[in-house]
């Protein structure tokens, strides 16, 4: 039989790559998407889970009934519960208070118990996600933190899977490879390997507008000017991350949230592909990259689309939330072409 799998966790990696024909005309380079969404948990953060648990197990630190923790409402809580259910280890997230609703119900669903947290005390506060967390993991007997911002295992499953995957798939012919950087280890494993193939490679991290992390590559200092909310979930932090290998990236580009959202809703449309909000966030790093960089039509980018839109229903892909950022009446865009509700009275 092929194709048939023991259980879920069989169809982690492997994720297809798709040309984008449409929203980088412009660009004479190929750009192919590697769709993360594909993987069984709709997000690349499946690698890492898998990854970092397998590793635990094999140093004898897990046992069925084991615990394993994080501090996440993201990605990495959906795949470390989903790999949880199937290896039968129990799974606590600490979360926010921000965290909408329907997140939590997706966590719980799949198995997760969840601690609900106020966002709005210091994160050396005992209540605090963060210090939940590491209390519940100093408390709970057979458990493993997942530390994923501070854990090198983070970096390891994207240099023996992801990096791998994108030579094999481009048949060693990636010239540039872009993604978007929250710990950092998606693009720093990747890079570690394409590198090793071919030093050229050109390595391009995408950051948000409020992240310190393009200011920090650059300086080597953190500039709390740089700091201020921002609504794309998942990349740019207000630390720096030891899972984010700053000597791997060559040029770092900054986003904002509306040209992200815009990009999102366009990738949806033009290409039929639902992305995330770090997906638009990817593709608007790689236009702006390529304004000051001119790509030669050999050129090959690979842009990771890190995950699924069908988690950004009720923010990026909702009429009534871009109303309410403001982002429609702005129209820097030709915002007709992604916003187009009409509405029979
Ligand atoms: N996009 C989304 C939607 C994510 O959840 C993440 C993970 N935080 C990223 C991008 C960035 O991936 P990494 O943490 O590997 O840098």
């Amino acid at each position: 039989m092929t194709h048939v799998y023991d259980n879920i966790l069989g169809l982690i990696g492997n994720t297809p790559m798709v040309k984008i024909n449409t929203v980088t005309k412009d660009i004479p380079a190929k750009v192919y998407a590697k769709l993360e969404s594909c993987n069984p948990g709709h997000s690349t953060k499946d690698r890492i889970a898998l990854h970092i648990i397998e590793a635990a197990e094999a140093k004898g630190l897990l046992q069925p009934g084991s615990t394993v923790i994080e501090t996440t409402s993201g990605n990495t809580g959906f795949s470390i519960a989903m790999v949880c259910i199937i290896k039968g280890y129990k799974c606590i997230l600490s979360v926010s208070d921000k965290t909408k609703a329907e997140k939590i119900a997706y966590l719980k669903a799949l198995g997760a118990t969840v601690y609900i947290c106020p966002a709005n005390v210091p994160a050396d506060d005992p209540r605090s996600y963060y210090e939940v967390a590491k209390r519940i993991a100093s408390e709970t007997p057979n458990s493993i933190y997942i530390n994923q911002y501070f854990n090198e295992l983070n970096i390891d499953a994207h240099y023996k899977s992801t990096g791998p995957e994108i030579w094999k798939q481009t048949e060693g012919k990636i010239t540039h490879l872009i993604a978007c950087t929250g710990t950092g280890g998606t693009l720093s494993g990747s890079a570690k390997y394409l590198k090793e193939q071919n030093p050229g490679i050109k390595i391009i991290g995408v950051d948000a507008s409020g992240s310190i992390l393009k200011g920090y590559h650059e300086t080597g200092e953190i500039n709390k000017e740089d700091i201020h909310p921002y609504q794309i979930e998942g990349m740019g932090k207000n630390l720096i991350p030891s899972a984010l290998l700053f000597d791997q990236i060559d040029e770092f580009v900054r986003v904002n949230d509306e040209m992200s959202a815009y990009r999102t809703r366009e990738i949806a449309l033009k290409e039929a592909i639902m992305g995330g909000y770090t997906t638009g966030a990817v593709i608007e790093g790689l236009l702006q990259y390529a304004v000051k960089n001119p790509f030669k039509k050999d050129d090959l980018v690979v842009a990771i689309f890190p995950d699924h839109g069908s988690r950004y229903i009720t923010k990026v892909y909702s009429d009534v939330w871009m109303e309410e950022q403001k982002f429609v009446n702005n129209c820097v865009h030709n915002y007709e072409e992604v916003f187009k509700t009409e509405r029979i009275k």
